[in-house]
């Protein structure tokens, strides 16, 4: 790969077209929408320009969205939903609407003084990169974050883990996309054994203030135990739990019944493969096909039902933007599996079209074949989006830890190693065996088939 396509292909990376991949499945899945009131002036996004012509919306970024353009549906750094006419917007199902609705329930369920920092959603216990992490958001509501200068995590009076201001700043949102209070990221590593059932927060100001808030209990459920997606050595969990990566912070406040703001993606996981070269791709990675991981086989994680199969979308040229992504689109041809009761729904996404070998109803067993790895939707190289949620919408719920046995065999910045046309060299020592967990960024496993 020339250091120039390199370059190109790692601009998509980083602007979400190749990874930006939750998607909503079949139109007859969108939420009720509420009946926009008659006259409703959306919400500018700090410091956004102030008009630009509704033909060039989709030149904006959420987080630069002009007054005149619309974020459908409400959400923030969510890969390439972004920026759009309200044109566009309606003819996906979204209103303008959504916004004011979201605000009001939003306010209503959580009560949320101005001021004061909330939490919406239990923090799950998970083992990311085998160490025990709490991985959640808090939010502060109607508040300006300037002048923040360190935010404790408490169990008790005891400090969990404290974060300074820069550590803060890299943490924060700040309100734009429809979603109106401040979010802060949490990653909070805790030691073995360690288990506070509850925690809160104090967020100091400049000038000795404090607030103290968002006390909420630790979910300590079992994660859930899958079997891997796809199997062999060498492959790379791209994307995978960070606190800063877009599946991390892709915040959507979408359902129209209960409008707190979710993260599908939290665990979710970009599987790419290396090949013996050391690199992703054979020759130059120009071609879906030139690259190791195009074609492999996607297995079943668990038994389940089929709940959505979504096929007939071409595959993307590697490097190249597909315009317009809209809800229907982003999650290429996809699979969307029931998994056990209900408990959580598994998202396979981007398999090449006609590849799906099931359709929605079908019951599969672990490891039955559900299809095979492409490059379609909001996809700019061939790749597995993987994870799991609570809703068969997949934007809609909020994202679950899950487990599975792997081997670590090394982590490189793969994001670099590209840039530079580097080789990843695998590590003479022997795999270390994890035990039954889930793969941090950047991570080289070994998936063995169960
Ligand atoms: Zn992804």
């Amino acid at each position: 790969m020339s250091r120039v396509f390199a370059l190109a292909v790692l601009s998509l990376f980083f602007g979400m077209l190749i990874f930006g991949c939750a998607g909503q499945r079949g139109s007859g899945s969108l939420p009720p929408i509420p009946v926009p009131p008659a006259t409703i002036s959306l919400p500018a996004a700090p410091g956004a320009p102030a008009a630009a012509s509704a033909a060039n919306c989709a030149d904006y970024s959420v987080e630069s969205c002009p007054s005149s353009c619309v974020v459908c549906p409400p959400c923030a750094e969510c890969s390439s939903i972004s920026c759009n006419s309200a044109e566009f917007c309606r003819s996906i199902g979204f209103e303008s609407g959504w916004y004011e609705g979201i605000r009001q329930n939003l306010a209503a369920s959580t009560g949320a003084s101005a001021g004061s920092l909330y939490a919406l959603h239990a923090p799950q216990y998970a083992t990311l990169g085998g160490k025990p992490t709490l991985f959640y958001e808090i939010y502060l509501a109607n508040r300006s974050m300037d002048g923040a200068k360190k935010l404790e995590v408490l169990d008790g009076n005891r400090v969990l883990m404290a974060l300074d201001e820069a550590e803060l700043n890299s943490s924060v949102r700040v309100p734009s996309g429809g979603i109106n209070d401040y979010a802060i990221y949490m990653w909070v590593p805790l030691a073995e054994g360690e288990k506070p059932p509850l925690i809160s927060h104090k967020l100091y100001f400049e000038g000795g203030k404090a607030l103290e808030g968002a006390k909420i209990g630790i979910n300590y459920a079992a994660p859930i135990v899958i079997s891997p997606p796809v199997y062999g050595d060498n492959w790379l969990a791209a994307e995978a739990p960070v606190n800063t990566n877009h599946h991390r912070k892709g915040l959507f406040a979408v359902t129209a019944i209960a409008p707190t703001p979710v993260v599908g993606q939290r665990y979710a996981i970009d599987w790419m493969l290396y090949g013996q070269n050391g690199k992703l791709y054979r020759t130059n990675g120009m071609a879906n096909e030139d690259w190791w991981n195009y074609g492999e086989e996607i297995h079943a994680v668990a038994d389940g039902v089929i709940m959505e199969a979504h096929d007939g979308i071409p595959s993307n040229e590697v490097g190249v933007e597909p315009k317009p992504v809209t809800l229907l689109y982003v999650a290429g041809n996809n699979v969307v599996q029931k998994i056990g009761n209900g408990s959580a729904y598994a998202l396979y996404a981007h398999m090449i079209p006609g590849s799906l070998r099931v359709k929605i109803g079908d019951k599969v067993k672990k490891g039955d074949v559900l299809g095979l790895l492409g490059n379609t939707g909001n996809s700019g190289a061939p790749h597995l989006h993987f994870h799991l949620d609570t809703s068969m919408d997949v934007l809609f719920g909020e994202g679950v830890p899950y487990v599975m046995d792997y081997q670590y065999l090394g982590n490189t910045d793969w994001k670099a190693q590209m840039e530079d046309d580097a080789v990843w060299n695998v590590p003479s020592s022997a795999p270390v065996p994890m035990g039954s967990g889930m793969p941090v960024d950047g991570d080289i496993v070994s998936l063995a088939r169960p």
